[in-house]
């Protein structure tokens, strides 16, 4: 065989015509089109004869009939999969932006599911039979959650932010101070924001320290509010002076200005209790007497993707009406899933339901009995060459929020005397399911804390695939 000749090789490559004779590949025609098996055919022909003329012994070898349809099967599968699909997020980063941030609790993806493919009542009252708005469909939870007056949905926190500068500061003044001039990932810059809104910056302060006062001698008629940013991704330490949330109140009720605040990450619950330090509570705020807090729904609220604005009627019904919130406003599925997420705070059951809360609650003790009885399953099914221990670690939460606050964990490391860390990591990052992890001092660390229960099967298969997969 390796005798063969070049030509000879290329010579008993069929034809595309001789392929579509085959009776798995008529199946993909029926499946899809002509065409496009006739496409994927000629592109590995193609790359076959290729292989064979570069010398390519893996690839090259793949000359006869039933060898290529093998190939050309996994090909025209790995074509039509989709390109967004679940992965098993191992990487003990609870919102993973890159991942998705929050992934939904059961009430929301049953939701998800029944008003997707049918008729709802998104603009419709029930009791009247009349047009309805959608902003009535969390009218009620969303104050009743955050104990405010009044909440509006848009697209995301960036939207909020902007829709709040836009209509309430448009050619005045919003008083910031320059220890929150924050950029979130993804170039969410506050000062850029600020200038699309309109609005002016007016900078107190200074990057370490600001005072009550540095904002109180700011004010003046040109002013429209005060904008209060939490730092969410990077914290101030050392000789630093931010003022407490109170005085802010104070100071801004005493010059009849708004204060605003956007609490980030929309934390809805004290999470102090597992670790997390430093996170706004949003009904905190509103309690404390801020006129308008904003947040990300996709954050620790562990909800859809969306921004929310909340506070007194008097300042959220002129958002409302604002004609840009036509551009941000979110469709049936983003309110469905919204309303179930808010329904297990109001249950108050969330930390039992909402998977990132679950997963942030989590405590070591139990990811440790989950890592054990991970490590037993894995262990007898290992090659000789492999290696996989118990070690302490820590999780994050991650999605820019809480950057100093890390959650104890136990890890799984993996070593192969066969492969590096990062030739594993690729492979379990190309399987399907995909699996993420991190990888450290050259061990692969499998973090269960954000692993779901129902995926260890798949991970443990993908696992013991990677560490059994033939050397490149
Ligand atoms: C995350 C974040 C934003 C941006 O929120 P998105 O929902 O991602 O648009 C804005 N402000 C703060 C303080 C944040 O933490």
């Amino acid at each position: 065989m390796s005798q063969e000749s070049l030509q000879d090789k290329l010579r008993r490559i069929p034809g595309v015509d001789q392929l579509l004779l085959n009776p798995a590949v008529r199946t993909w025609v029926g499946k899809t089109s002509r065409t496009f098996v006739v496409g994927e055919i000629q592109q590995l022909l193609d790359e076959v004869r290729a292989a064979i003329r570069a010398g390519d012994e893996s690839l090259g070898q793949a000359v006869d009939g039933e060898q290529l349809v093998v190939l050309l099967e996994d090909r025209i599968r790995m074509h039509l999969r989709p390109v967004m699909r679940p992965v098993i997020n191992a990487t003990g980063v609870v919102l993973h932006t890159n991942l998705g941030r929050a992934p939904l609790s059961m009430a929301a993806q049953q939701c998800l599911s029944a008003v997707s493919s049918r008729y709802t009542n998104l603009e419709y009252d029930l009791a009247t039979g009349s047009r309805s708005h959608r902003d009535k469909v969390l009218e009620s939870i969303l104050p009743e959650v955050l104990g405010c007056e009044s909440a509006a949905v848009v697209n995301n926190n960036a939207a909020a932010v902007f829709l709040i500068l836009n209509t309430l500061a448009a050619g005045r003044e919003v008083i910031v101070s320059r220890g929150e001039l924050i950029e979130i990932g993804g170039a969410f810059r506050i000062p850029d924001i600020m200038v699309r809104s309109g609005a002016v910056l007016r900078e107190v302060g200074t990057t370490n320290k600001t005072r009550v006062e540095d904002y109180a001698s700011a004010i003046g008629p040109a002013t429209a509010l005060i904008l209060r940013i939490h730092p969410s991704n990077y914290r101030i330490r050392g000789f630093t002076h931010r003022p407490a949330l109170d005085e802010m109140v104070q100071m801004a009720r005493r010059h009849q200005v708004p204060l605003v605040e956007d609490v980030g990450s929309g934390c809805l619950l004290d999470l102090r209790p597992f670790g997390i330090e430093g996170e706004p509570v949003a009904q905190e705020s509103l309690a404390a007497g801020v006129d308008l807090v904003c947040f990300s729904a996709d954050k620790l609220l562990g909800g859809p993707q969306a921004g929310i604005v909340a506070g007194a009627r008097r300042w959220v019904d002129p958002i409302r009406k604002n004609p840009l919130m036509r551009a941000c406003r979110v469709e049936k599925l983003i309110y469905g899933a919204l309303e179930a997420t808010l329904a297990s705070y109001r249950a108050g059951r969330a930390l039992s339901e909402i998977p990132v809360l679950r997963m942030i609650s989590a405590s070591v003790g139990e990811l440790e009995a989950r890592a054990e009885a991970f490590l037993e399953r894995l262990k007898p099914r290992m090659p000789s060459h492999a290696r996989a221990t118990l070690v302490e670690g820590s999780s994050v939460v991650g999605g820019g929020s809480c950057p100093e606050s890390s959650l104890p964990t136990r890890l799984i490391a993996l070593e192969s005397g066969r492969k590096t860390a990062n030739d594993l990591e690729g492979i379990l990052r190309s399987q399907d399911p995909p699996t993420i992890l991190r990888i450290d001092d050259n061990r692969a660390l499998v973090d269960l804390r954000t692993v779901f229960p129902d995926e260890e099967d798949a991970l443990l298969e993908g696992l013991c695939l990677a560490l059994r997969a033939p050397d490149k």
